[in-house]
C-alpha cells in the first residue's frame, strides 16, 4: 500500500510537471505570436546597448516599405487609390492630413532608446500623430525592433551623426563620415537611409555645410528638456507659444520627456495642431533643398 501511494504521488507530480510546461509554451505563443525568439530580443533590446547577434536580426519581419491605408480603412474612413481626397485632404503616415489646417513636427534627438521611443509612438499612434526621431548612427544596432517600428508606422527617421561629436570641431572627412556611417546604420535596419540631418548641439561652420549634402533641420521651439530634465517645464514652453509651421525640440533619451510627450500630444491635438513629421510639414509648406538650414515652416 505504502509503496503504490508512494508511486501515485510520483505520477501525479510528472503529470503536473508536464501540464505546467504545456501551458506555459502556450502563454508565451500566445503572448507573442512570433514565439519567445522576439521576446528575447525585445528584452535584451530594453537592456541596453549590448548589440544583438545578425541572426536575431534577421530573424524578425522583414521591413516593409511604408504604405498603411490600413488604419484609415479600419477607422471607417474612405479609402479611393488616389492619395488626394476629393475634400482635400490626404493620405499620409497611414492617415489623412490636411494641408491647410495648423501642423507642428515635434522632433526627438538622440535615441535611439526604446524604454521612452515606444512610449511616445504609443501616444502618437493613439492621436493620429507621426513624429521625427533624429537618431545616433552607434546606438541603432541597439534598437533594431524600435527602428523597425518608426520606419513601419509613417514615423520618420533623421540623422543625427554616428556617434553625435560636434560636428564643427571636425575636419571635411570626418564631417562626411559622421553622417554617412548613421545612413548605413540606419540603411542596415530598415533598407532605407535617413534623409533629413540634424547637427549636434545644432553646431556648424563652413566645413560642416558644404559637406552635408542633405536638408539640415533646426528648431525653432526648444523645451530644454535635456536640462530641466522637467516635464511640466517641457509642456508649459511648447503650450506657451505652439503655433502653426513650428519645429519643436525635444530628446529621446530621458523619461522626464516621456511624461511631457505623453501630454503633449493630446493637448496639441485638442488645440486642433495636426502632428507630423518633418518632411510631412515640409511638403505642405514649400518643400525641402540638400544643403539648406530650416529653422521652422510656418506661412
Ligand atoms: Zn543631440
Amino acid at each position: 500500500m505504502r509503496r503504490n501511494a508512494t508511486q501515485v504521488k510520483r505520477w501525479t507530480t510528472i503529470i503536473l510537471t508536464a501540464a505546467c510546461m504545456l501551458g506555459a509554451t502556450l502563454m508565451a505563443y500566445a503572448k507573442d505570436p512570433t514565439g519567445p525568439a522576439l521576446e528575447a530580443l525585445t528584452e535584451q533590446e530594453t537592456d541596453g546597448p549590448a548589440a544583438p547577434q545578425e541572426e536575431e536580426i534577421q530573424a524578425q519581419e522583414p521591413p516593409q516599405p511604408q504604405e498603411a491605408p490600413d488604419e484609415a480603412a479600419s477607422q471607417g474612413q474612405e479609402t479611393q487609390p488616389e492619395e488626394n481626397r476629393a475634400d482635400g485632404l490626404v493620405l499620409s503616415g497611414g492617415r489623412y492630413l490636411d494641408p491647410n489646417a495648423p501642423m507642428v513636427a515635434l522632433t526627438f534627438d538622440d535615441g535611439p532608446y526604446a524604454p521612452v521611443g515606444n512610449r511616445i509612438m504609443d501616444s502618437m499612434e493613439q492621436y493620429d500623430g507621426r513624429c521625427t526621431f533624429f537618431v545616433v548612427g552607434d546606438r541603432v544596432a541597439s534598437y533594431p525592433s524600435e527602428i523597425l517600428r518608426m520606419h513601419q508606422n509613417g514615423h520618420e527617421i533623421g540623422n543625427h551623426t554616428y556617434n553625435h561629436k560636434y560636428l564643427d570641431k571636425l575636419n571635411a572627412e570626418q564631417v562626411r563620415s559622421q553622417v554617412e556611417l548613421c545612413r548605413q546604420a540606419v540603411a542596415s535596419v530598415t533598407g532605407e537611409a535617413p534623409v533629413l540631418v540634424r547637427l549636434p548641439g545644432g553646431r556648424k561652420n563652413g566645413t560642416v555645410l558644404a559637406n552635408i549634402p542633405y536638408p539640415i533641420i533646426m528648431w525653432n521651439l526648444d523645451t530644454r528638456d535635456w536640462k530641466t530634465r522637467n516635464a511640466s517645464s517641457s509642456i508649459q514652453s511648447v503650450l506657451g507659444g505652439v503655433k502653426d509651421g513650428d519645429i519643436i525640440l525635444m530628446h529621446e533619451l530621458y523619461s522626464a520627456s516621456g511624461d511631457a510627450a505623453a501630454a503633449l500630444i493630446p493637448a496639441l491635438r485638442e488645440r486642433g495642431f495636426q502632428l507630423v513629421t518633418v518632411s510631412e510639414l515640409a511638403r505642405f509648406r514649400g518643400g525641402l533643398q540638400n544643403g539648406a538650414l530650416y529653422y521652422s515652416f510656418g506661412r
